[in-house]
């Protein structure tokens, strides 16, 4: 298949070498970023598409997506797919595939989960929003680029399942670490915290597969510093990508909002930029009351 990837960052780079492996020419557009072995670096979004069965978007928001789209969907031939991966704004989703199937393109939004490694690896998780028809078309990129594709319902609804997964992730996080911060003031050894709660109810993947706290559990980024993994910036588009959501659709979501205003402060005013999100729990345990 002839495909045309734009935005190679460090989750589309390796999404595109996968391609490549697999036997696609892939065409790459992307003003800064270096082109993996393997793809043709185009001059411009529109020159990549041309003649492509496929693009695939990798972007960081839903403004520079829109942009895009505007730029390509009148150069792409018809018939063709416009994959967006990006993690966007729903209302952003919807409007591109609109705007896409009206002139007579197929469309998908799948944003995806497993971060850069899961990028490299061709193990992504991609949630993916369109028609039937549409999903069947990408599959197999799916399967090259991850391990599991899931078809949510129509346009937009793959960012949806995305951002309510992350809302669930960020809350999680935070009651996580505040109960592990009250644990050490309560004379609670983190180690037997664990083996209390990730049998108990309160288990959760944040505990199980991805303890905050170093030394204990599987291998997480709290062993490796705070070091992302998940940085906490990237929660905070999630978590703020659920409150426009919830906003749009009048949706009462006063933990997420919590979860939201924490985490902006934690990247904004206490250093949390460039460290995990699991890196919360330094920072409660740090704290008082106050
Ligand atoms: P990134 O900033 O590394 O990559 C984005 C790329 O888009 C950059 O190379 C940039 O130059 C390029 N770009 C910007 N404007 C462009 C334009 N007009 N034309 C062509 N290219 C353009 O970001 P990333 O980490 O690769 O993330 C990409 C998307 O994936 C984001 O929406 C992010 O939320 C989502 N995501 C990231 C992760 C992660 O762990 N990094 C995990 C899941 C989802």
């Amino acid at each position: 298949m002839k495909i045309a990837f734009i935005g190679l960052g460090n989750m589309g780079g390796p999404m595109a070498a996968n391609l490549v492996k697999a036997g696609h020419q892939v065409i790459g557009a992307d003003p800064v970023a270096p082109m993996p072995e393997g793809v043709i670096r185009a001059a411009s979004p529109r020159e990549a598409v041309a003649g492509a069965e496929a693009a695939i978007t990798m972007l960081p928001n839903g403004a520079i997506l829109r942009a895009v789209a505007d730029e390509i969907i009148p150069a792409m031939s018809p018939g063709a797919v416009f994959l967006d991966c990006s993690t966007v704004d729903v209302d952003s989703a919807r409007a591109v595939a609109s705007a896409a199937e009206a002139a007579g393109l197929m469309a998908m939004d799948a944003p995806v989960s497993g971060g850069i490694g899961g990028a490299t690896a061709g193990t992504l998780t991609f949630m993916a929003g369109g028609t039937e028809e549409a999903f069947a078309r990408v599959k197999p990129l799916f399967d090259i680029m991850g391990q599991k594709a899931v078809l949510c319902g129509p346009s937009g609804n793959g960012q949806a399942a995305k951002i309510c997964n992350n809302m669930i992730l960020g809350v999680t996080m935070i009651a996580t670490c505040e109960a592990f911060a009250l644990a050490d003031k309560l004379g609670l050894d983190r180690q037997k915290m664990f083996d209390v709660v990730s049998t108990s109810s309160g288990y959760s993947w944040v505990m199980n597969a991805y303890c905050p706290a170093p030394g204990v559990g599987p291998k997480s980024p709290a062993d490796n510093g705070y070091k992302p993994g998940f940085a906490s910036e990237l929660m905070l588009k999630d978590l703020d990508l659920s409150q426009m959501a919830a906003e749009a659709v009048d949706a009462d979501t006063p933990m997420g909002q919590l979860a939201t205003d924490l985490y902006r402060r934690f990247v904004h005013d206490e250093g949390g930029r460039g460290t995990d999100f699991s890196a919360m729990l330094p920072r409660f345990a740090t704290r008082g009351r106050a």
